[in-house]
């Protein structure tokens, strides 16, 4: 059973593409690919860990479905995030003659979407690409939104473009070979979507919690598709960064900063989960969130293997420059996107230098 979920976006020119989302998708995406572009030729970049596992068995069934397919290899890891790897794909693809036809395939985690889809969107001032997230994080969070870009020294996913592909496949099978923590950083992701966005979501994540393993295909199509229904949800409404859209922030801006103060030690995902638990504690110091909600959502979290607490040991300089210079600040007043209770939240709300201090400090 193929789940498809329609994505539609209004602005800034209406475009519409399916997320299609199934355990063993991988094997279908030849004939599907073939049928959406005839003849055209196939860029597949994938990273070596990925190539190694799923990436040579998808090259050789798109050579069977009759498609010319080049394989672009390159390594893993978020240091590929780089001018010089966007540099070298492009070098190799303008010198093997590429055209406006041609079809990038991205098939990986977040860093190979991101980097194959920056390369998409710039190409010849942009060629169609197809989505294959291979990452619990990349399935349910960069599936959807169209964000593409690369790290500069400055700081990261500083260079970028906003670059929609023209279907994404997302096949849940994948998953049992994910690293544990790889894993649970995505996880983070699916339960800050259900606190921001859905209270029924949440409780049924509360409900199945200890079953939520890498190895349940069935239970993990039912919740990425969720996932990617709300985000879809969202999008749609809304393209740009505008109001409806911060609620995906949740849990981001404190999170952002205990990633950038670790100096990146700590994953993207670990980073929202302390975030979200930092957040929430604000929020129910300023009576806006029931203390119960937030006990609910630490819980969550911490079964999911999550951490909840700002690490001792965080470079406190850092991390306090880091909230400052978050982009969603404004005139240097922290603005957050906090939660009223599970399922439902506020955006813009700034909050007093006090209670920030209080809920950040060593103490936290
Ligand atoms: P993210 O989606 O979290 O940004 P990355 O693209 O950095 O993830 O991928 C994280 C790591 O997991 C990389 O080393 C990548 O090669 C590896 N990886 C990606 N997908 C899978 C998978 N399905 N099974 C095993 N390892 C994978
Ligand atoms: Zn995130």
């Amino acid at each position: 059973v193929i789940t498809s979920i329609e994505v539609h976006l209004p602005s800034p020119s209406p475009r519409r593409y399916r997320v299609h989302i199934a355990a063993g998708m991988l094997d279908d995406i030849p004939r599907r690919v073939a049928a959406m572009f005839p003849a055209r030729r196939i860029w597949l970049i994938t990273d070596s860990t990925v190539l190694r596992l799923y990436g040579r068995k998808l090259h050789r069934s798109l050579v069977r479905a009759g498609m010319d397919t080049v394989v672009l290899e390159i390594p893993p890891g978020e240091a590929s995030k780089h001018e010089r790897v966007v540099r070298a794909i492009q070098t190799h693809m303008l010198e093997q003659g590429i055209d406006r036809d041609s079809v990038i395939v991205a098939l990986g985690g977040g860093v190979v979407g991101d980097t194959a889809g920056f390369v998409a969107a710039t190409l010849l001032r942009g060629i169609a690409y197809v989505q294959v997230p291979t990452t619990l994080l990349a399935q349910v969070d960069s599936s959807v939104g169209g964000k593409v870009g690369i790290n500069h020294r400055l700081g990261k996913n500083l260079i970028g473009a906003f670059h929609h592909p023209a279907a994404v496949y997302i096949d849940t099978a994948l998953l049992s070979t994910l690293p544990a923590a790889e894993f649970r950083n995505g996880m983070a992701e699916v339960i800050k979507i259900a606190a921001a966005t859905d209270r029924e979501f949440f409780r049924e994540l509360e409900r199945r919690n200890r079953r939520l393993t890498r190895t349940a295909p069935g239970m993990l199509t039912h919740l990425v598709a969720r996932a990617v229904r709300l985000k879809a949800g969202i999008v749609g409404r809304d393209e740009r960064e505008q109001a409806l859209r911060k609620v995906l922030n949740l849990g981001h801006t404190i999170g952002h900063a205990v990633e950038a103060a670790s100096g990146f030690g700590i994953q993207h995902g670990e980073a929202v989960s302390i975030g979200l638990v930092a957040e929430s504690r604000i929020a129910c110091a300023m009576g806006m969130l029931p203390p119960a909600d937030l006990a609910r959502l630490s819980r969550l979290l911490r079964s999911a293997g999550l951490p909840v607490q700002i690490p001792r040991k965080l470079d406190r300089k850092r991390f306090a420059s880091a909230l400052a210079v978050d982009k969603k600040s404004a005139l240097g007043m922290a603005r957050f996107v906090l939660l009223r209770r599970l399922g439902q939240c506020v955006v813009g709300v700034s909050v007093p230098t006090p209670f920030l201090a209080a809920f950040t400090g060593d103490e936290a």
